[in-house]
């Protein structure tokens, strides 16, 4: 709920308006989920919230892993008994959770452990939002950072990520600033340009991966309906409109999309826009075929565009030995179960 939602909602049930706030203050600043213990309201009301079946807590953590560099990747449960998976990464500077916005996936990207399991269904806010805040309150620290880059297609889920992003936004929710979130979408063409009439400050990521229709179709099934140069154009309409530099992703694939042509073709369509390019290095995916590429590789990648005066950046490489790539950890655990 928003507070305006809250804020009827316990005005429906006799209470003054700022009792919404006082529960917000115990759920997103306090952490605390059980109305017993949120000591100002009256006791009377606390067990009406109870009885009216109130979810405070739309996701459990059923396991996680966490890597030398506390890199930790959750595995969460929601209340159907689906899964879905996070990350939480800290930087000196900055707490970031990756999150996720379905159950599965439909684009059946073909280098991710996601894409290979299939859609199951979309998220709803709160399964949304309690990822981000519930990591928040197992760490004991204020995340700073925020991506839609998990298990999903968070522009196939438009209407609950937006109001997730606003509640991750807004000062009575978690309080991240608006340029510390960033929606990534593998390209649905028609959502970008909706995002861009949004009034909110945040980041756009498009995951590119190849620079040539051909094989991003091979990659990304997607691109056949929104092929590059109205994938492109929607980019740059994104950018013109917000005034926000829009990253590119591009994962490294060895042999793939690492070759001469491939960079003078990445390079040909970052040219003259506000755009970043973020060269990431692949976290292989058993069954996919596909490897890292080399180091040299990456490097030289990074040297030209950055000699081309693109705004290029590598990813640093978190958690590869606690399988944080989407989908990866659900994808073992599943395996697991199996045998
Ligand atoms: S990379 Fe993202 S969009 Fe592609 S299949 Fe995986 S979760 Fe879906």
């Amino acid at each position: 709920m928003t507070l305006q939602e809250m804020e009827e909602f316990v005005t429906s049930l006799g209470q003054p308006r700022y009792r919404a706030e006082q529960i917000f203050k115990w759920l997103y600043k306090q952490g605390v989920d059980d109305f017993a213990l949120m000591s100002n309201l009256p006791l009377a009301f606390q067990r009406q919230l109870a009885e009216k079946g109130l979810v405070t807590a739309a996701v459990t953590e059923e396991g996680a892993r966490e890597a030398a560099d506390g890199t930790k990747k959750y595995y969460f449960r929601l209340l159907d008994g689906c899964h879905v998976e996070s990350v939480f990464i800290p930087e000196e500077r900055r707490k970031t959770v990756c999150f996720s916005t379905q159950v599965g996936c439909a684009i059946g990207c073909a280098f991710c452990a996601t894409g290979q399991q299939g859609f199951v269904r979309n998220l709803r806010v709160a399964e949304i939002v309690d990822q981000v805040r519930r990591i928040g309150i197992e760490r004991k620290t204020r995340i700073t950072h925020a991506v839609a880059m998990g298990q999903g297609e968070p522009l196939a889920n438009y209407e609950a990520t937006l109001k997730a992003i606003r509640l991750l936004n807004a000062d009575y929710g978690l309080g991240i600033a608006a340029r510390h979130l960033t929606i990534s979408t593998s390209g649905i063409v028609p959502a970008i340009y909706r995002l861009a009439e949004e009034d909110l400050q945040i980041n756009l990521a498009i995951s590119l991966h190849a620079a040539r229709d051909d094989l991003r179709s091979e990659l990304i099934p997607l691109n056949r309906t929104y092929p590059l140069p109205v994938l492109m154009e929607a980019g740059r309409h994104y950018a013109a409109r917000t005034k926000r530099r829009v990253t590119l992703e591009y994962i490294m694939i060895d042999g793939v999309n690492d070759g001469e042509e491939d960079l003078k073709e990445l390079l040909a369509l970052t040219n003259g826009w506000l755009c970043h390019v973020n060269l990431i290095p692949y976290n292989p995916v058993p069954g996919t075929g596909y490897h890292p590429s080399a180091s040299a590789t990456l490097r030289r990648f990074y040297q030209t565009l950055q000699r081309s005066n693109v705004a290029v950046s590598i990813r640093q490489e978190r958690g590869a030995e606690i399988e944080a790539a989407c989908g990866q950890l659900r994808q073992r655990l599943k395996q697991m179960k199996k045998r």
